[in-house]
């Protein structure tokens, strides 16, 4: 069933494991994906970049794409559909308006007032949908869609400023990079954990890629309840493409090429489920 995020990471918080976020860029990732998800009974959210969105036809090819898979495979696992990173408040409108069940509006790049203004916006407008809002605080570091940026750790304060926006979940930023980690990855656990004494929302862990499992175990502990898996995901189809590719130079049906990354995708789905949720 389509649901927004509230009770899924509320659950994981009192429960202490993770929801994985899994982002999608085809239809062949989604099926994997709720396939996958669905064989280990895990809810499951669907995050989905501007970029991905964009690449896939618009916001509502997305949300049509996912209602007639959930249907057509008999999913029967909670799936929520995350705008990923959202920039704006018309951009996250415009991702509720087809459908969506959550957005994260991103607007982390700005001095913390305004942050706050426009996140309270899309709370606001979201709340009156039924749909779940994260937000940002803090500079995550790396590269995603295109945009990079520095690290920079958010505060205690700014935490609680932001969360009085009423958002459903928050990211702070504590050291996470998107994409690969140049060297090993340096989370402010300590932060983490007063973070999560003193807010009673879930915390959400970007850039899950490269992060060591011991890291991820601890990550929860310290109150994390969802981690983004994105380039992880890319890599694992990857490899298995390329090595398909290089032993199978004369297939060109591009559901044996596509599809051969789907063993390997899946296994790397299964074992980050497994990770987050303690099995
Ligand atoms: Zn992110």
């Amino acid at each position: 069933m389509l649901v927004n995020s509230i009770n899924m990471l509320q659950k994981a918080k009192n429960e202490k494991y993770a929801i994985p976020q899994f982002n999608i860029n085809n239809l062949e990732w989604t099926r994997y994906i709720l396939e996958e998800c669905e064989k280990n009974k895990v809810p499951v959210i669907l995050g989905v970049s501007e970029g991905a969105a964009k690449y896939m036809g618009g916001f509502f090819v997305v949300t049509s794409l996912v209602d007639a898979l959930i249907k057509e495979l008999n999913i029967t696992v909670d799936v929520c559909i995350h705008l990923d990173h959202g920039s704006s408040f018309e951009v996250c409108k415009k991702a509720i308006d087809s459908g969506f069940t959550s957005v994260m509006i991103d607007a982390s790049k700005y001095p913390l007032e305004d942050n706050i203004k426009i996140t309270k916006e899309v709370v606001d407008y979201a709340h009156q949908n039924n749909v779940s809002v994260e937000a940002e605080v803090g500079h995550i570091g790396g590269e995603e869609d295109g945009v990079s940026s520095d690290v920079y750790h958010a505060t205690l304060e700014e935490c609680i400023a932001l969360a009085k926006t009423g958002i459903d979940s928050i990211a702070p930023a504590l050291g996470s990079v998107h994409g690969l980690y140049k060297g090993l990855p340096n989370l402010n656990f300590e932060r983490m954990a007063l973070i999560n004494q003193e807010l009673n929302i879930p915390l959400v862990l970007h850039g899950g890629t490269g992060i060591p499992d011991s890291d991820i175990k601890k990550a929860i502990e310290c109150g994390i309840s969802k981690i983004n898996i994105n380039t992880e995901l890319q890599i694992a189809w990857h490899d298995a493409v390329l090595l398909f590719v290089k032993e199978n130079d004369k297939v060109y049906d591009p559901r044996k090429v596509i599809g051969s990354g789907q063993e390997n995708m899946k296994k790397a789905i299964s074992s980050k489920i497994n990770l987050f949720l303690n099995r």
